[in-house]
């Protein structure tokens, strides 16, 4: 029988043992004299030399190529809103843990106590050195926008804001195959996007990279379309500004072949849903509480094909299918960035892995026995033993034929089976 989630489990799980989720461990020996004259001085001073003359041999003396940094000044976690810094270790601690038992690449989670855009690319880019990757986290909108492409300027590691674009690189997956089953052209679907936040935003850009027409998208914020009457909007929202006339949720929800919520709980009524076009894709993603409930949806209408971020549906939108294989393949390659392609890359990755048959062990995690791809299957499930040598190489190969790769993969079959291990 399962274990109740419950305050009382989660605090004891946390506070257990030694405190938190994660430790630090030596990878080499250490238990002679002679081990720490090799570990530490005299001994580490060869390395330092090296490193010294050849800045980049530091990848081959020191732990900077398998650590990511998961960065977050507390502003915007989960669904908590702005708990600050302290109150944020928890899921940055969780993140680390995930990297880990997903992907075997080591975290430090860093808590900045600053919101300002300055003080956090200043104190990013001074403590970058250390790290082979950054994860930007639970940082609000908009200024995660600006300290994100600042970054990617002022740095040549791989950098990404998991909340922006884990989920436009999931979501795309899922529509992908959504569009597959329901037989519709990408150039030529409607879609709304309810939100025009951190994981909004990237998720309509990397639509459109993926085919969605500009005229097509309408976006939705807490105070209707963005429309061109509005003159509130930030320079992030006024890129999805729409020609239409139209002012409400409901308006644009007409005719629409998609939903995409990123906002907040039950805004979506049956009756936008009935308005919808045929077979329509209702990504209801806000956490906890979808913007339209699963149960209520697909009473509404027997045709949708239904998303949420939760796992107790299907087509959980969880960004974990994403995060750890895409900071291997870039990593593994020791690319200078995280770009579109890499991200399209593992869209197309992770929704060609939903096509294939499913083993058995998922089926076991899931208490399923015929998970196979089709309306409720669109999406891997994060237990999926193949996610690791099916994304990763497929973003390595995208940042090698970008020219992002300072050490392409020369021998695949090899890569694989070491990913596999
Ligand atoms: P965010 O940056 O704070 O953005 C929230 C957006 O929702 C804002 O643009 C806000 O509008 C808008 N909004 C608020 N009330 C609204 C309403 N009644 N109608 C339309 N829009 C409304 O947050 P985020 O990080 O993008 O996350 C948004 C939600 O999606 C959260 O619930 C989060 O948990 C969920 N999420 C889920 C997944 C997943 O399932 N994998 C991934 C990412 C995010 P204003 O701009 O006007 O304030
Ligand atoms: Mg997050």
């Amino acid at each position: 029988m399962k274990t109740p989630l419950s305050k009382k489990n989660a605090l004891a799980y946390h506070a257990e043992g030694r405190p938190g989720k994660i430790e630090v461990i030596p990878t080499k020996p250490h238990h002679s004299q002679y081990d720490l004259t090799l570990a530490y001085s005299p001994g580490v001073a060869e390395p330092c030399l090296e490193i010294k003359a050849n800045p980049e041999d530091v990848y081959k003396y020191t732990a900077k190529g398998n650590l990511v940094a998961v960065i977050s000044n507390g502003t915007a976690v989960l669904g908590l809103g702005d708990i600050g810094p302290e109150a944020g270790k928890p899921v940055m601690e969780g993140k680390g843990l995930l990297f880990k038992i997903f992907a075997d690449i080591d975290v430090f989670d860093i808590e900045l106590s600053d919101k300002s855009i300055e003080g956090m690319v200043n104190t990013i880019k001074s403590i970058a050195p250390t790290f082979g990757g950054i994860n930007l986290e639970d940082i609000k909108a908009p200024e995660c926008f600006e300290v994100e492409d600042r970054l990617k300027e002022l740095l040549d590691i791989p950098l990404m804001h998991d909340d922006q674009h884990g989920t436009a690189i999931i979501t795309s997956a899922g529509l992908l195959n959504a569009l597959e089953i329901s037989g519709k052209k990408i150039e030529e679907i409607r879609v709304v996007v309810n939100g025009a936040g951190a994981s909004a935003i990237s998720c309509s850009k990397l639509y459109l990279s993926l085919g969605v027409k500009p005229e097509n998208l309408v976006m939705v914020d807490s105070k209707g379309v963005l429309n061109k009457k509005r003159t509130d909007l930030n320079p992030w929202k006024q890129k999805f500004v729409t020609d239409r006339d139209i002012n409400t949720l409901a308006e644009a929800m007409k005719d629409a072949d998609m939903f995409l919520g990123l906002s907040v709980a039950g805004v979506v009524t049956p009756e936008m849903l009935l308005s919808m076009a045929d077979h329509p894709i209702v990504f209801a993603l806000a956490n906890p509480t979808p913007e339209i409930s699963y149960e209520l949806a697909t009473a509404t209408r027997k045709d949708l094909i239904m998303g949420t971020g939760r796992s107790d549906f299907p087509n959980q939108v969880n960004n974990v299918l994403g995060f750890p294989y895409i900071f291997r393949g870039a990593m593994d390659v020791r690319a200078t960035a995280i770009n579109e392609e890499m991200k399209l890359a593992a869209a197309h990755a992770l929704a060609d892995l939903a096509k294939q048959p499913v083993p058995e062990e998922v089926n076991i995690a899931y208490q399923v026995t015929n998970l196979k791809f089709g309306k409720d299957y669109i999406i891997p499930k994060p237990s999926d033993p193949r996610l690791i040598t099916h994304v990763a190489p497929a973003v390595a190969k995208a940042a090698m034929d970008t020219g992002v790769a300072r050490k392409p993969v020369t021998d695949w079959d090899a890569y694989r089976d070491e990913l596999g291990k």
